[in-house]
């Protein structure tokens, strides 16, 4: 890990920091003021980091354990844990530790699981071209097959206890937050 210290000093604030995904690099977004950092898993999906690295200057940090567990668990409240890969929970977790720290971290993210966990948490967003969700939306877990209705928590795998079928996700509905983010 390394400290950057920008061109632009900005002495009484801290500096934002930006958690970014893979799509910051692919889509080659450049933020003006602000530190930019990642996890491991993003480095690995794109294969030339040295390269994209010496363009844009990121740090690669590591989320505590505390924060991946905080991330599952709203993950798995808002129905989106099986959507989220562990790129996406390193992601939000590096975010929530910025957070509890009381520093601003948006992350940077056009996936919208991502964003609906990051809003559940807290964590401001910041898509890259797609609007920025409203609302939260709750997931509901159907069988193809008895049609019972499951919470996410209570299903190891998308199968059904009872019948064996294949289990879908539904939409269950959400809440508008008020005032946007
Ligand atoms: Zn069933």
């Amino acid at each position: 890990m390394q400290a950057k210290t920008g061109g632009k000093h900005n002495s009484s604030q801290s500096e934002i920091v930006y958690v970014v995904d893979t799509s910051y690099f692919i889509l080659g977004c450049r933020i003006g003021d602000g530190r930019i950092v990642t996890v491991q898993d993003v480095v690995e999906e794109l294969g030339k980091f040295d390269e994209l690295n010496a363009a844009v200057h990121v740090d690669v940090e590591a989320p505590s354990s505390e924060a991946v567990e905080g991330v599952r668990t709203a993950a798995r409240k808002t129905g989106d844990y099986h959507k989220l890969s562990d790129t996406d929970t390193g992601l939000l977790a590096l975010a929530l530790d910025y957070k509890n720290a009381g520093e601003s971290a948006p992350i940077i993210t056009d996936d919208y699981a991502v964003q609906n966990v990051a809003v559940g948490l807290g964590i401001e967003i910041a898509p890259i071209k797609e609007a920025p969700i409203k609302e939260v939306v709750e997931w509901v877990m159907v069988c193809r097959g008895c049609k019972k209705a499951y919470r996410e928590e209570e299903l190891g795998e998308m199968v059904c206890p009872v019948c064996g079928s294949e289990v879908r996700r539904k939409r269950a509905g959400g809440h508008i937050l008020n005032g946007g983010l």
